[in-house]
């Protein structure tokens, strides 16, 4: 067995126990009070899988869901390195001192579920998390990126509900956690490192596309030169790119976390994109068209989940797919056929 086995036992070991009495009747009025840890053990319940501990998290999610929604949903992505976690040191200041208080959801699919997701990277954002306004949490990855969207989504709600007003999702701008991200924030902002030949960085993009503010990072004292260049380019860039419904222009600009210099844009920004979207209501449209597009997605893959348990459908569905590619049955008849089929073995018709 390696250590990281080990410690993958312990830590499950220390999980089950944790949840042993966990209950929505206990933890939603300590959730309201702004109890951190009892967040931190809600945010553990509906992680789990276990039958019982979905049931008490939907009781959870249903009491909570009344006080939720007033937070500034805000995703972040970037590049290992790009300096997300000592932008968000410092945007966390800013933000407490305008009396804001702040949660932080840090999804980094990369990491292995025995890594530094799940044990809490006591390194990363440490001064931040000693703060009374401000909640962080690591979130497992060790199951399907589906699983940790879905769990991110009750997160923030949970997070709502404790009075955190506003939520920062951070993930690795590598792959494809960020479409999941996209669709459950309000403002999806990327971090870019200027610098020649930086310019793509690995980001896809499509990620680009879905960035409703771009901040160059590490533009130091010295460095501002080639910091306004890359502001440049990515300002050209996104001119070509459509502004979104709202009719809000993606933006651009750069800040230095180190020198804590240019804080004070993106909160203005955000400040602007929340006050135009909620007198237009643009927000509360973007967060029903979230929700529907996740009820679709979901749906997809209950049936796709059903269509799998059940052999004789499993059988069948396999059957007509086979049909398909020997060109013996046509797409639409294989699926009215199967569609028939389902509904005969379940006695319907
Ligand atoms: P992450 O992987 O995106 O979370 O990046 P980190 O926040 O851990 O930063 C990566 C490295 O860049 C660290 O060594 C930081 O100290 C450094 N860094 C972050 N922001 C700045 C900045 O504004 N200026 C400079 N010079 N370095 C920075």
């Amino acid at each position: 067995m390696s250590i990281n086995d080990e410690k993958y036992k312990a830590w499950s070991a220390q999980r089950k126990a944790h949840l042993e009495g966990l209950t929505a009747a206990l933890l939603f009025p300590k959730i309201r009070a702004g109890d951190r840890g009892a967040l931190a053990s809600a945010i553990t319940l509906i992680e789990s899988e276990q039958a019982k501990h979905r049931k008490e998290a939907y009781i959870l999610l249903n009491m909570c869901l009344p006080h939720s929604g007033a937070a500034w949903r805000i995703g972040i992505t970037g590049v290992p390195g790009v300096g997300k976690s000592t932008f968000i040191e410092q945007i966390g200041k800013k933000l407490i001192e305008g009396g804001r208080r702040l949660a932080v959801m840090a999804i980094d699919p990369s990491s292995s579920v025995t890594g530094g997701s799940i044990m809490g990277d006591k390194t990363r954002m440490e001064t931040l998390s000693m703060q009374q306004e401000v909640f962080i949490r690591p979130t497992p990855t060790g199951k399907t990126l589906g699983g940790v969207a879905e769990h991110t989504r009750e997160a923030i709600i949970l997070c709502e509900a404790a009075g955190y007003d506003v939520v920062l999702v951070e993930t690795v701008g590598v792959g494809q956690s960020e479409t999941l991200v996209h669709g459950m924030v309000d403002f999806f902002l990327l971090l870019m490192l200027s610098g020649a030949g930086d310019e793509l960085q690995g980001i896809k993009r499509g990620i680009m596309e879905m960035a409703d503010g771009i901040l160059i990072t590490k533009a130091d004292q010295g460095n501002e030169g080639q910091a306004k260049q890359a502001k440049l380019t990515y300002q050209n860039a996104l001119h070509l790119l459509s502004s979104n419904a709202q009719g809000w222009t993606p933006q651009v600009d750069c800040i230095s976390s180190i020198e804590a210099r240019g804080m004070e844009i993106p909160i203005a920004w955000w400040k602007k994109y929340f006050d135009e979207g909620t007198r237009s209501g643009y927000l509360k449209a973007r967060r029903r068209d979230q929700d529907l597009h996740y009820f679709e997605e979901r749906i997809q893959q209950k049936i796709a989940e059903f269509l799998a348990t059940d052999q004789r459908i499993a059988e069948r569905y396999q059957s007509w797919r086979n049909q398909i590619i020997a060109g013996t049955c046509s797409p639409q008849e294989a699926a009215k056929n199967l569609f028939e089929q389902i509904l005969h073995y379940r006695g319907e018709i």
